[in-house]
C-alpha cells in the first residue's frame, strides 16, 4: 500500500507556500478599513501584554473604532458580511465584537509600508475560508484554495479507510511506523479543517 500524506493542510501553509497572486487584489481598501478578530478588545490587550507577539503587532498597528456602527458607516458591506459569517458561530457575542482599521492607509488605497507590513497583511487572505468583502479580487482564489483543502482531505479520508483494513500495531513499510499511528497522524491534519466542515467533506 502506497500512502502519501505529504500534502500539507495546516490553515497556514495554504496561504504561506502559495505563489500568491498579489495581482488580484482590486486595491479597494475595504480589507484595511475593517478589520475583526476572535478576540474582544480587551482579551486582545491581554494577549499582548502577556508576550504573544501577533496580538502586540495587532494592537500596535490598527485603531479601534468607537462602535460597530462607525465601521459600518466606512465600509458597509465588508462590516454586515463578516457579521453574518460570524453569527453562525453558536457561541457569537456581539458584545465582544470590536472593528479596527489601519490608520497607514492612503486615501488612494496604496500602502504606504507595503515592505514592512504586518504579517497578518502580509498572508492576507491567510485561507479560502478568510472573510474578505463579496467582491475582493480574491473571491475566485478563496474559491479555488477551499475546493484544493477539501480534495486534500477527502484524499486523507481515503488512506483512512484503507487503513482500516490493517490492525493497529501493523508496521506499515514504506513509512515504519504502525497503522494506529498513522492514522493519528493523519487525524491530527484532518483536525484544523473541522471548523470549517471537513467532517462533511
Ligand atoms: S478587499 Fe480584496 S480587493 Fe479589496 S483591497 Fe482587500 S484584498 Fe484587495
Ligand atoms: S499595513 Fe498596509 S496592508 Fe496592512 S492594513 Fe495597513 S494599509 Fe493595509
Amino acid at each position: 500500500m502506497d500512502i502519501h500524506i505529504s500534502n500539507t493542510t495546516s490553515h497556514e501553509d495554504y496561504a504561506i507556500y502559495d505563489n500568491f497572486p498579489q495581482h488580484l487584489c482590486k486595491m479597494c481598501g475595504k480589507c484595511c478599513k475593517a478589520i475583526t478578530t476572535p478576540y474582544s478588545h480587551e482579551e486582545l490587550v491581554e494577549l499582548a501584554k502577556k508576550g504573544q507577539e501577533e496580538a502586540r503587532v495587532f494592537i500596535e498597528i490598527f485603531k479601534k473604532y468607537d462602535s460597530i456602527e462607525a465601521a459600518r458607516a466606512a465600509v458597509p458591506d465588508h462590516v454586515d458580511n463578516i457579521l453574518q459569517i460570524m453569527k453562525r458561530n453558536k457561541d457569537f457575542d456581539i458584545s465582544k465584537v470590536t472593528f479596527y482599521y489601519c490608520p497607514h492607509l492612503t486615501k488612494q488605497n496604496t500602502c504606504p509600508v507595503y515592505a514592512t507590513r504586518p504579517d497578518c497583511c502580509r498572508r492576507a487572505p491567510r485561507n479560502g475560508w478568510t472573510i474578505f468583502p463579496p467582491d475582493c479580487g480574491f473571491a475566485g482564489w478563496q474559491f479555488m484554495q477551499r475546493e484544493r483543502v477539501k480534495e486534500t482531505i477527502r484524499k486523507l479520508k481515503e488512506y483512512l479507510l484503507e487503513l482500516e483494513l490493517f490492525d493497529e500495531d501493523y508496521v506499515i513499510p514504506e513509512r515504519n511506523i504502525t497503522a494506529g499511528e498513522l492514522k493519528k497522524i493523519i487525524n491530527e491534519r484532518i483536525k484544523p479543517w473541522e471548523e470549517f466542515g471537513a467532517k462533511l467533506w
